[in-house]
């Protein structure tokens, strides 16, 4: 079971991408796959020195035979990230 962050504002969206949240690991925050950027090698567009998520994502997906639930396309969500946080934390506490 992966890690729930108490203020997730993606609808654990990690349960559906093999305990691996994509918004954290990739600069981009795409949550349906991989950019056209992805490097040779599977290094990220934006740092190189870094392995895109989505090829993580993959490898867990495949491992834990689940590929078929990354052909889930997940719904448009918000682009002011911090925002929502804010206004989750502050309607918790
Ligand atoms: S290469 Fe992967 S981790 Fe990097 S920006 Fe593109 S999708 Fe995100």
């Amino acid at each position: 079971m992966p890690y729930k962050f108490p203020n997730c504002t993606h609808n654990h969206l990690c349960e559906q991408t093999g305990g691996i949240c994509p918004i954290v690991g990739c600069p981009k925050e795409l949550v349906n796959g991989p950019c056209g950027g992805i490097r040779a090698g599977g290094k990220c567009e934006v740092i190189e020195a870094f392995d895109c998520v989505w090829v993580k994502i993959y490898d867990e997906m495949k491992k834990n035979n689940e590929l078929d639930k990354m052909l889930q396309i997940q719904a448009p969500r918000s682009t002011n990230f911090y925002a929502d946080l804010i206004k989750n934390r502050d309607q918790s506490s």
